[in-house]
């Protein structure tokens, strides 16, 4: 009888000394918020590529000698967790892997069959913890101000994942192994129609389709980088002291990348909104992938010159990789097919 127990312990482990050794924690803190896993791939000098896989979601190669395959046909949160996943069977001397998508989307992290492989378990407690540390979430838990009571609503759930760029699903069951949520709790919640918790940000807007997602961003956010894709959707959400006489305006915007699909404003708690602050949402829409800034400023209309407040984010609307090798790696393996050929 094979103890899971000990492979999912000693994953978690893993992935801890390896976040240690490579030092991520300190980076993540000082940037994007998320554990960037194709980096580590690349500075372990495993050779990373994307491309259209058959059924498969990625692949874990030893001979001749290592080397990672990605599914292109996967959103950007799959694509991640597979590289991770297959990163997984790398760091703890696995076998060779073909890991097919069915196999694949029917697993969660944690949850285990008695006839499951356990170097699959294994890759699959790794990848979980190798992407959402709970350093992380308390990272993020700390910004956003959110207790695990928080957590129970599905809306900060699927923030949390975006932030980490994780699914929403494997979040749930992350949180699960970290005791946020008890195993009742985390199954309702892995059961919760993303749909719903999409159309629950925006208030009523309705998109053409509900594939892309939808970041709700608030005065927590403020300086932090989006990476999402170009049918996303961000709501920002902020108060504004219109009683006073400032308004939020939106003072950069590639209007090639993103545009302004909805603009509303809603009281405050009970307030009647009369003189009180009231808070101002402003949805805009993805449309292309694009890297820029997205800038507001909350000013008295007649003295634009002196803002009471700015809000500013980065954002990365790459979406999924695609085709070709992880760019970074690109160049290094050019100059070894040069070499070879010569
Ligand atoms: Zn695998």
């Amino acid at each position: 009888m094979v103890d899971f127990a000990v492979a999912i312990r000693h994953a978690t482990l893993e992935a801890a000394r390896l976040h240690r050794d490579l030092g991520i924690q300190a980076k993540v803190a000082r940037g994007t918020g998320r554990v960037d896993v194709y980096d580590t791939i690349a500075r372990l000098n495993v050779p990373l590529f994307f491309t259209h896989l058959d059924g498969l979601l990625g692949v874990y190669l030893r001979e001749p000698s290592p080397g990672v395959l990605v599914t292109t046909e996967r959103p950007q949160s799959q694509q991640r967790f597979t590289a991770a996943h297959e990163l997984g069977h790398h760091y703890l001397g696995h076998k060779p892997s073909l890991d097919e998508e069915d196999d694949m989307l029917r697993r969660a992290p944690f949850q285990i069959r008695t006839d499951d492989d356990p170097q699959e378990v294994e890759a699959e407690a790794f990848a979980a913890v190798f992407l959402l540390p709970r350093w992380l979430l308390d990272l993020h838990c700390d910004r956003q101000h959110w207790t695990d009571a928080d957590l129970h609503d599905p809306v900060n759930v699927y923030q949390l994942a975006l932030r980490v760029g994780t699914s929403f699903k494997a979040t749930v069951w992350t949180l699960h192994r970290y005791d946020v949520f008890d195993r009742g709790t985390a199954k309702a919640m892995a059961d919760v129609e993303l749909k719903r918790v999409k159309q629950e940000i925006l208030r009523g807007y309705e998109p053409a389709n509900y594939r892309g997602d939808v970041w709700l961003l608030t005065d927590r956010d403020a300086d932090m980088r989006i990476e999402g894709g170009p049918g996303d959707l961000v709501v920002v959400r902020l108060t504004e002291h219109s009683g006073a006489g400032y308004l939020w305006r939106v003072e950069s915007l590639d209007g090639e990348a993103l545009a302004v699909v909805a603009d509303g404003r809603e009281p405050i708690g009970d307030d009647d909104g009369v003189g009180g602050p009231t808070l101002r949402r402003i949805t805009a829409a993805a449309r292309a992938r694009a890297t820029g800034a997205f800038r507001l400023a909350e000013a008295r209309p007649w003295a634009p010159s002196a803002p009471l407040n700015t809000f500013a984010v980065d954002y990365d609307l790459a979406g999924p990789s695609l085709q070709g090798w992880y760019e970074p790696q690109r160049k290094v393996h050019f100059q070894r097919q040069l070499r070879a050929a010569a």
